[in-house]
């Protein structure tokens, strides 16, 4: 039995002040999830973040890194860093990295591969866009996206990831992907996994994340590939995010 996990990605949002609102709100309601949860704030707050979340149940990650240990590499943040400030999890390849700042499978791949050496949980974000699905493309570039990974990672690695489906047409949009809809690609990303390892793809959490609100997510959560949710506008919320973490349960 997979344990359900939610995780909060703030995007580029946040101040001092409104962190530490959030912070405390979902400090004062996380003793009624039962699920595992962790929040990705700008890299700028990771350090206060740290400090807000001692000593309680709520986790840190990132939301990028960079694949260089250290070096000439201006505006580039380090694995080594982010372990420096108490984060366990990094999320890799989200659709605004690839599509927004160019970051390329073979990169996403060589950031994976980085963090697993640093001994963070990468998150690996695949998912395909508007056109792609209409193309009935959807496997095709999730597969894609995957298999970029397995050529620097072995399938077995994945045990110590997470994976995150994010169709891009439901990011943002207010569109969610029907249940049926991310259950579908949720079953096909487990059975290319379990084409290399049966027992890996049975373990891995794969969560879903594209417009997800408190009136969608027990339903989504209830699909039988779908182990959590990836959730950005809601997570700014802090109702809204421990609703959807509630929801898990
Ligand atoms: P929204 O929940 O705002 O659609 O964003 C999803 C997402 O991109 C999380 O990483």
């Amino acid at each position: 039995m997979r344990r359900k996990l939610v995780a909060g990605n703030w995007k580029m949002h946040g101040s001092l002040d409104f962190n530490a609102g959030l912070v405390g709100r979902l400090r004062d309601g996380i003793g009624e999830v039962a699920c595992d949860v962790f929040v990705c704030p700008p890299f700028p707050y990771l350090a206060q973040l740290q400090q807000l979340l001692a000593g309680s149940e709520i986790g840190l990650g990132a939301q990028n890194a960079s694949e260089q240990q250290q070096g000439a590499f201006t505006g580039e943040v380090s694995l080594a860093m982010l372990r420096d400030f108490g984060c366990r999890y990094v999320l890799l390849g989200h659709s605004e990295r690839r599509t927004l700042y160019g970051e390329s499978d073979a990169l996403v791949a060589a950031k994976f591969e980085a963090a697993l050496a640093a001994g963070l949980v990468p998150v690996l974000c695949v998912g395909e866009t508007l056109a792609e699905r209409e193309a009935g493309l959807t496997e095709t570039v999730v597969f894609r996206q995957l298999r970029a990974v397995f050529e620097r990672v072995s399938v077995k690695a994945m045990a110590a990831a997470l994976l995150a489906y994010e169709p891009v047409w439901a990011i943002g949009t207010g569109v969610t992907a029907t249940p049926v809809q991310a259950q579908a690609v949720h079953a096909a990303i487990r059975g290319f996994v379990g084409a290399g390892d049966a027992a890996v793809a049975e373990g891995v959490r794969i969560l879903y994340g594209g417009s997800v609100k408190p009136q969608n997510a027990e339903e989504l959560f209830g699909q039988p590939d779908i182990d959590g949710g990836l959730i950005g506008g809601a997570a700014l919320v802090a109702d809204d995010f421990l609703a959807i973490c509630r929801a898990a349960n």
